[in-house]
């Protein structure tokens, strides 16, 4: 099995409706989403997947997130930015990328992990 990794940083605001507790104040983070796909075949030039394809995926959310404030960004205005929504959210946006590129059928993403601190992160994995 292959396995390609890209990460991409980006800077926010967010708070947590209803959560009990400092994080249901306005605060920031310097995330990282990090986006790992597998897959056990590779193409004519020996890739799994074009890292620009990931990087693309994910540049115009992160355009639009960077020192933005989620909860005015759906969908997070509806359900909270959690780590754990926003790493479904980016898992959503680039498997329909990699689905989309072409890309063998058994190139997937594998897990899409959000880090909100160097120690604290949430993945997704379907
Ligand atoms: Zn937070």
């Amino acid at each position: 099995m292959y396995e390609v990794i890209v990460e991409q940083p980006f800077s926010a605001a967010h708070y947590l409706k209803g959560y009990p507790g400092k994080c249901s104040q306005i605060h920031g983070h310097n995330y990282k989403v990090q986006i790992t796909v597998e897959g056990d075949k590779l193409d004519h030039l020996g890739l799994l997947v074009e890292f620009e394809v990931i990087k693309q995926a994910v540049k115009k959310w992160i355009d639009l997130f960077d020192h933005g404030f989620l909860n005015e960004l759906p969908p997070f205005d509806k359900i909270n930015p959690s780590a754990e929504n926003l790493a479904k959210f980016f898992y959503d946006e680039v498997e329909g990328a990699i689905r989309q590129s072409g890309s063998n059928a058994s190139t997937r993403v594998s897990c899409v992990r959000v880090f909100e601190t160097e120690k604290c992160s949430a993945a997704y994995r379907p």
